[in-house]
């Protein structure tokens, strides 16, 4: 058998397995949601209004981090440069341009080496002092056929509105012109910071040089110049600095480069020293320190790349308006839908790596296409905005949600709820939850003499203590209502031990109810159920509460008030006994009808205990609505029950019994055992079986009692037992014979109180004759013709028989005949042999009594069956007894009624202890369930007081017995309760009962 501390439920479950359900309902619920929504919008928004703008950084960004990667050095090309040091080493002064005749000797090498063509970004703009330095290179020109000037009489100038800069439109020097092959304007487009990403064309009027110089190699897209003007960006093949170049002096010494050096090749000739003419490239963003410089780019270079970009046809070209509007509009979307999924390090790594693999898309698209787009806007602002967005909301609505549940749960619970999708909008969902409500006991009654102060002080202490029970079992604290507590467990999280937890926590708070609270004993009422349970918030948009709604809801406060008149402290529904594991122990106390909650049995689906009819409890009040509704099956109380398994096979019994099935004696035995209340309950059931029928149906609606008269006609008595205390011996002083004229006067005296029946019993005279008895009951019978006599027990037939010489038919046919109505049944006492040997060895034994029975059933005379016990017999012996009189009906039917009493010891020779109220009501109870051919049971005041009597009608009992206007027997061992038929009714009326005189059969008389 499990203990209750290992009555357990298992760990608890990590974040993990409460937080999703599933990503469509997710899904669904995010989108319900106001802040997805905006966020969406937001995110759209940015990503459209830094497109429209133009992008700045992030659209520059999105161009400049494709080159890195690129690593091709154009073949076709070479730069030759010149600068203050080659001026230097050519003799030359470096402030004056290079004389040039220089000019003439590299076209001359150029020409023999097989130049393709020769573009010279340098300004010939002014003559030379000496003007055959011009005529040489003009000369040296023509010789090659190929070379191309930019404009001529350059004057630097800057548009500082148009970010531009331009070489002068006025051509060269006319004789260096008309030589040239053709001449044209140089004209570089710049970002700010002089980073040129465009591929400058030429303005409207003029074509760049190097649109005319690819012109002049036959490149494709010369050819349509409508086409000049489109928007294009310079495919940097290279840093410029990796650009295959040679300096001015070097390409012209014969020992410099090899012969053939620029075979093919288009050679720019360009300074590369003029800061004028210096720009920064996309390369230039990522030099860093020492190496920065080198990636700044002469004009020259960038020429040279527009030259070649457009013979090869592989600028860059950018995506469009269009298609980068719908690319950030569904990355906005998608992008902050998805990251409002995530909790917030998920959101970071998915925002990483999301980014990354769009940016690397993104960069190979450009490398293999030529195509890009700015792709950093979505990746470095639609992106970490989102990120952002769906942190902030995350955090918002934990907090929130902590605000709103932080002060019905645990802290470990509350951060399970804010860790969870946990919808606060209004509404409610069906989820299977346990509830439980609680009560106190007499607070009403208990509260009114204290001040306010007192009681919340009182409140107070309670109810930290019942909400800790909750909390620490991972239960929600729904209300509080007046001294009551509502709670939940498996709502607002899902929680597969939700019924175990709820059932601990009870147990719980029992024990809580042992400490004292302001000098006081608090005892909890606690109904708990399990079931389908509508659960969410209701409220208003400002203020909502969280609660639980339905059936089981209302159930489990129906189990809290019927505490109340079961006398349990927990109550807990089938279905939630059905959730258990086998660590708690429990005990069924019944099925019980409650009004309204139809619906509630249907969704138990619980088996019910046979369709049979309610089982009545008093008065009205809360459980007055205890009627006229279905079936449900309860569990009992915990509060005896805690450390033990369930017991399947008790369980089994229990609804045996509740079935009216008959159950032998080692059931017996068990049921003996059981917990006072159970057993009473189940003995009322089975009086309320026994008597569905009786009196026009009306048979559990009412209480009967005879009035009559016990008369003792003698009490000399040769049997001597040793619980008795009434017999004398013939030579005792007080020993007598009463005679009929006493008699007589005493039946009169019964009459005038409404008395029906005598009780006639004496002790076994050896001397009087079966003629004195058959003139006693001829006199009788035929002076008080209205009076049953209810004579003579068989075990003083036992003594006739012995006296009279006779067999026990005639003599019971002659007193029948003589007037005898009926025979009691005194003298049972225990019908176990061995137990009579003991307590009275003299008096007839086991078979004796039951033969007489036998014998007077037979003739037509009914009895009653008595168990005197409390004695020296055991519960085998008490059943055994039982089971007798139980075999005798069977056969006879001839027993009216079951009546039992404890053994009253006082002035008798037998010693043993007194058994109390506890032991009658347990016995009587089990009387009832084992004899079920006995149609009633008599409760035994006479012998526990009234008060006892009375409650005796819950363990079984039908009837309250005599009023006893005279009793003799049980008056001598000490015991003298008395009852008037007005004392007997208000009992009867009191519990609830009709009380009804009756006569020895049971028939009703008024
Ligand atoms: S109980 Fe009856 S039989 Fe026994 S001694 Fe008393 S009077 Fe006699």
């Amino acid at each position: 058998m499990a203990t209750e501390r290992s009555a357990s439920v298992p760990p608890r479950d990590g974040d993990g397995g409460l937080t999703q359900t599933g990503l469509l309902p997710r899904i669904r619920w995010l989108w319900g949601l106001k802040a997805t929504r905006i966020g969406c919008a937001l995110t759209v928004l940015i990503g459209v209004a830094l497109l429209w703008s133009g992008g700045g950084a992030l659209e520059r960004l999105s161009y400049d981090v494709t080159f890195p990667l690129q690593t091709g050095t154009p073949n076709e090309l070479v730069m030759v440069y010149i600068d203050a040091e080659v001026k230097h080493r050519l003799n030359q002064p470096t402030d004056q341009p290079l004389d040039r005749r220089f000019h003439a000797q590299l076209l001359d090498r150029l020409r023999k080496d097989g130049a393709k063509l020769v573009l010279y970004d340098l300004l010939f703009d002014q003559p030379s002092a000496d003007a055959s330095a011009d005529e040489a290179f003009a000369a040296a020109m023509r010789r090659h056929g190929r070379v191309v000037l930019v404009a001529a009489d350059f004057d630097e100038r800057q548009d500082a509105r148009a970010n531009f800069h331009v070489g002068g439109i006025i051509p060269p020097i006319p004789v260096l012109s008309d030589a040239a092959a053709a001449s044209s304007l140089a004209r570089i487009d710049y970002d700010p910071g002089r980073v040129v990403r465009k591929l400058s064309a030429g303005t409207e009027s003029e074509p760049s040089v190097s649109w005319v110089a690819a012109s002049f190699l036959g490149a494709p897209i010369p050819k349509q110049p409508q086409r000049r003007l489109q928007p294009r960006w310079i495919n940097y093949y290279c840093a410029p600095k990796d650009l295959r170049a040679v300096t001015f002096d070097q390409a012209l010494s014969p020992d410099g480069l090899e012969q053939g050096y620029f075979h093919d090749k288009i050679v720019v000739v360009g300074r590369s020293d003029d800061p004028l003419d210096t720009f920064q490239t996309p390369h230039s963003r990522f030099a860093s320190g020492l190496v920065s410089s080198g990636y700044d780019s002469p004009g020259a270079a960038i020429h040279a790349m527009n030259l070649v970009n457009l013979l090869r046809g592989d600028w860059m070209t950018r995506l469009g308006l269009l298609p980068e509007l719908m690319i950030v509009i569904v990355w906005g979307v998608l992008i902050t839908t998805l990251l409002m999924l995530l909790r917030p390090w998920p959101a970071i790594c998915a925002a990483l790596a999301l980014g990354a693999v769009f940016t690397g898309a993104s960069v190979l698209l450009a490398l293999k296409t030529h195509v890009w787009f700015p792709w950093a806007v979505p990746v470095a602002a639609q992106t970490p905005f989102a990120l952002v967005w769906s942190v902030g909301f995350e955090s918002v609505r934990r907090r929130r949600l902590r605000r709103a549940f932080g002060l019905y749960l645990s802290p470990y619970m509350a951060d399970r709820i804010a860790n969870s999708d946990f919808d606060l909008s209004l509404g409610g969902k069906e989820v299977e939850a346990t509830v439980m409500f609680t009560d106190l006991e007499g607070f009403t009654k208990m509260a009114e003499p204290l001040t306010p102060t007192e009681v919340s002080k009182i409140l107070t202490s309670y109810f930290n203590l019942t909400s800790r029970a909750v909390l620490d079992r991972d239960g929600t604290v729904i209300k509080y209502m007046g001294d009551a507590v509502m709670a939940a467990w498996g709502a607002p999280l899902p929680d597969p031990d939700h019924a175990q937890r709820a059932v601990l926590a009870a147990l719980a708070m029992r024990r809580a109810g042992e400490t004292e609270i302001e000098g006081r004993r608090l005892r909890t009422r606690i109904g708990i159920s399990t079931g389908i349970c509508l659960a969410g918030n209701l409220g208003s948009d400002s203020r909502f509460d969280y609660t639980l709604f339905g059936d089981t809801t209302n159930f489990a406060s129906r189990l809290e008030g019927l505490n109340k008149y079961l006398g349990t402290e927990i109550l807990i529904s089938d279905s939630t006994r059905r959730q258990l594991n086998e660590g708690v122990r429990l005990r069924g106390v019944g099925q019980f009808i409650v009004a309204g909650m139809s619906k509630a049995v249907i969704s138990l689906k619980s088996k019910p205990r046979g369709a049979l009819p309610p089982l009545a409890l008093p008065g009205t009040g809360p459980c007055g609505s205890l009627r006229n509704s279905g079936w449900l099956v309860l569990a009992p109380s915990l509060h005896y029950v805690a450390g033990v398994s369930y017991d399947a096979p008790v369980d089994a019994l229990l609804q045996k019994v509740w079935d009216g099935q008959r159950i032998n004696q080692a059931e017996a035995l068990q049921l003996y055992h059981l917990p006072l209340e159970e057993l009473g309950a189940l003995a009322d059931r089975r009086r309320e079986l026994a008597k569905t029928t009786a009196y026009d149906g009306h048979g559990n609606k009412i209480v009967t009692y005879i009035v009559d008269r016990n008369i003792n006609y003698t009490n000399v008595c040769n049997v001597y037992c040793k619980f008795c205390a009434f017999y004398r011996t013939e030579k005792d002083e007080d020993a007598y014979v009463i005679s009929f004229e006493e008699i007589d006067k005493k039946i009169g005296e019964t009459i005038a109180l409404g008395g029906t029946q005598i009780l006639m019993q004496g002790g076994h005279h050896p001397k009087l004759t079966k003629q004195w008895y058959l003139d006693l009951l001829s006199h009788l019978k035929s002076k008080f013709p209205q009076i049953n006599i209810h004579g003579f027990s068989p075990s003083e037939f036992i003594h006739f028989r012995e006296v009279f010489g006779e067999p026990l038919e005639r003599i019971i046919g002659d007193f029948k005949a003589a007037g005898l109505g009926s025979i009691p049944g005194g003298g049972g006492e225990i019908l176990v042999d061995r137990v009579r040997q003991r307590i009275s060895p003299l008096k007839a034994m086991s078979d004796d009594w039951l033969e007489v029975m036998d014998v007077a059933h037979r003739l037509g005379l009914s009895s009653s069956a008595t168990m005197m016990f409390g004695h020296v017999e055991t519960i085998g012996d008490r059943i055994e007894h039982l089971e007798r009189l139980r075999a005798q009906q069977d056969k006879t039917k001839g027993f009216t009624a079951f009546i039992c009493w404890t053994f009253q010891a006082e002035h008798t020779k037998l010693r043993a202890p007194t058994v109390g109220a506890h032991e009658y009501l347990r016995t009587q109870a089990l009387g009832r369930i084992y004899l079920d051919n006995f149609p009633n049971v008599q409760s035994s005041w006479v012998t526990q007081g009234q008060e006892i009597g009375q409650v005796a009608l819950k363990y079984g009992a039908n009837d309250l017995g005599s009023i006893m206007i005279e009793e003799n027997v049980v008056s001598q061992a000490g015991t003298t309760f008395r009852m008037s038929v007005g004392d007997m009714r208000r009992l009867i009326k009191d519990l609830g009962y009709e009380p009804r005189q009756r006569d020895n059969w049971y028939r009703l008389l008024n």
